[in-house]
């Protein structure tokens, strides 16, 4: 295992995090608990939860490993978050999650998923910062940190308010560009960076064929390469992995295990790869982000790349779980062309936009 410091904080970390929001059979508590152990027990210090993550099971199974971790004397940290819109609900969902997680401090508390820059706005003038702050005071929290799925510029402005000592964004081998200049931000105040998603949401292991340029050894497995990428980035400070069993937790540590740097040669060609020849891919990069009806039109762009690759989740469970949205948002759509004349790669957007709202209405008639 590698461990690395938490940005400014003295913690130190596994670079391999556990990210539980993947347990296979959430209601088997023996056997969920059994993979955070499997982890534990392999080097793994890093354990990620969410309040509603499997089911709202993930902080129950983590507060029960905990339990055991805390007999073997070991290091480990904790992180959970809250989404909640004011102060006095994430208060009290931050005190559910202390009960139930078997702890008197969260390590990590994540603001969760500032989406917009309204979003972080509003939940600042609802007293979500200060009720996060108010507990850190209180040692209830150890580091605040927050995470998001804004793109680099919008991240830079989160981080530069300087209430927040790490991010956890979501960032891989195949979609780097687009929140690049979030890792330079959060570089330059040394504060930690944690990568979700760094399988691409099961994209790059699933398509061998299109992303075999990112491995650089032959004996290199998909995940061992979309991790030493990562890894080699001095920046991140962990990378997290969804577990959903032993398994998972085997092939991520393989990875590690065999874990070789890029060099700077490597990151480059698989850099040019992903900016130049990716053009039927959209790459996330949210110059499109000039819709005058507001619609996100990357949340969308990247959900028709899952189909595309046929490589993880459904269209439906892509724009709900990951991007919080839904395909409805496309009614607002006036058809103006805007966002096309301003994609990075000249997709053709609206063609895809009627397509995703089949594919969308064909899972709904299979489900
Ligand atoms: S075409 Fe639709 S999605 Fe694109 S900018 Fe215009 S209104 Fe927004
Ligand atoms: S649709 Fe085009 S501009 Fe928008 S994020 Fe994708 S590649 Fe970038």
């Amino acid at each position: 295992m590698q461990y690395r410091t938490y940005g400014h904080t003295g913690q130190t970390v596994s670079a391999l995090g556990f990210g539980g929001m993947r347990f296979e059979e959430p209601y088997n508590l023996e056997k969920s608990v059994n993979t955070v152990l499997c982890a534990f027990e392999k080097g793994v210090t890093y354990f990620d939860t969410a309040p509603g993550y499997c089911q709202d099971q993930s902080e129950i199974i983590m507060g029960h490993a905990i339990l055991e971790m805390q007999k073997s004397g070991k290091p480990f940290v904790i992180s959970t978050k809250s989404a909640k819109k004011n102060g006095d609900e994430l208060r009290r969902q931050l005190e559910e999650s202390l009960r139930r997680l078997n702890v008197e401090t969260i390590d990590f508390f994540h603001c969760w998923c500032v989406m917009t820059l309204k979003d972080w706005e509003q939940r600042k003038s609802a007293g979500v910062v200060d009720a996060i702050l108010k507990a850190k005071e209180e040692d209830l929290i150890r580091h605040a940190v927050f995470s998001t799925h804004l793109s680099g510029p919008e991240i830079r402005k989160v981080i530069e308010e300087g209430y927040f000592e790490g991010v956890t964004l979501g960032y891989c081998a195949i979609n780097f560009p687009h929140r690049e200049e979030g890792i330079v931000a959060a570089a330059e105040q040394k504060m930690g960076v944690v990568v979700m998603n760094p399988l691409g949401g099961g994209i790059i292991p699933n398509n061998e064929e299109t992303f075999g340029f990112i491995k650089t050894r032959p004996e290199q497995t998909m995940v061992d390469a979309a991790l030493h990428f990562l890894f080699t980035d001095p920046r991140i400070t962990v990378a997290l992995v969804g577990f959903r069993n032993d398994d998972d937790v085997d092939s991520a540590i393989h990875a590690i295990d065999h874990y070789q740097p890029y060099s700077p040669q490597e990151i480059q060609r698989i850099r040019t790869k992903v900016e130049k020849d990716f053009n039927s891919l959209c790459t996330t990069c949210m110059y499109c982000n000039v819709c005058p009806e507001e619609i996100r039109v990357w949340t969308f762009m990247e959900s028709y790349n899952q189909h595309m690759l046929k490589g993880g989740d459904s269209v439906s469970n892509r724009l709900k779980y990951h991007w919080a949205n839904k395909i409805q948002e496309l009614e607002r759509c006036t058809q103006c062309h805007q966002c096309e004349e301003a994609c990075t790669q000249h997709l053709p957007i609206l063609e895809r936009f009627e397509e995703l709202k089949k594919i969308v209405a064909a899972e709904a008639a299979n489900v």
